[in-house]
């Protein structure tokens, strides 16, 4: 039993230790993908611009074709005009010309418009270009840097963890599936005492029960915590 304890609190050391590593191993992708996710947005952002702008472009080339069409039916008015025969004729003619002119007019004012629309959306698509630039630039360089850095935990972590198995073996199964559960929920599995409190929720324990630890004969559980308690002249000798 005594040996089972020895080889739960080395166990709880390495996976201890590991665990430092595990929360950076972790972490590390997890901030590359927020930096991709984030690149992304940006180039979405980016399509729906230059969609915008394409869409504006070819009004702006539709409008000036109507433009054409207004000027040469300008051209006809005032054509017409100047063979027309009598009043009623000659009023029709200024009435076409002034409608076509408004037409044209309208034409004009909206070209303009789309001109300055076309302007503004060229403007800031360049802007979204270069943050995206930046953006990937930096989501290139954090990512060689985070990949380095991952190799060297990795290797790192299976140095803390070699021979774990070795140690795992001597410990029944039993009381690897309460060190496991309780990994799982605190992160650590047992705890190692020096006197009667228990270092996971600082209950101070029962006597008799702080004497059974120390006599290290068993696994024992904090009565409020469920952690698997060791006693510190048990575990090191
Ligand atoms: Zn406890």
């Amino acid at each position: 039993m005594r040996d089972e304890l020895v080889a739960l609190a080395k166990l709880a050391e390495m996976d201890l230790a590991a665990w430092e590593f595990d929360s950076e191993l972790k972490e590390l992708p997890e901030r590359i993908d927020g930096m991709r996710d984030d690149a992304q947005v940006l180039e979405n952002l980016l399509a729906g611009e230059r969609q915008q702008l394409e869409a504006a472009e070819a009004l702006l080339s539709e409008r000036r074709s109507e433009l054409e069409l207004r000027k040469s039916a300008l051209t006809k008015a005032r054509a017409k005009g100047a063979q027309s025969r009598n009043f009623k004729q000659v009023d029709a003619a200024e009435r076409e010309v002034e409608a076509t002119r408004r037409a044209i007019k309208e034409r004009e004012d909206e070209i303009a418009s789309l001109e300055l629309t076309i302007e503004g959306k060229t403007e800031s698509l360049a802007e979204r270009e270069r943050q995206l630039g930046e953006a990937k630039e930096m989501l290139a360089t954090e990512q060689a840097a985070a990949e380095v850095r991952l190799a060297e935990l990795r290797k790192q972590r299976d140095k803390v963890l070699a021979g774990r198995d070795e140690v795992k073996d001597r410990i029944s199964v039993r009381t690897m599936k309460r060190y496991e559960r309780q990994r799982s929920i605190k992160g650590k599995g047992v705890v190692v005492i020096e006197d009667g409190t228990c270092c996971n929720c600082r209950m101070s324990l029962p006597a008799q029960l702080y004497i059974e630890v120390q006599k290290g004969e068993e696994s024992i559980d904090c009565p409020q915590c469920r952690i698997l308690l060791l006693y510190r002249g048990v575990v090191e000798v």
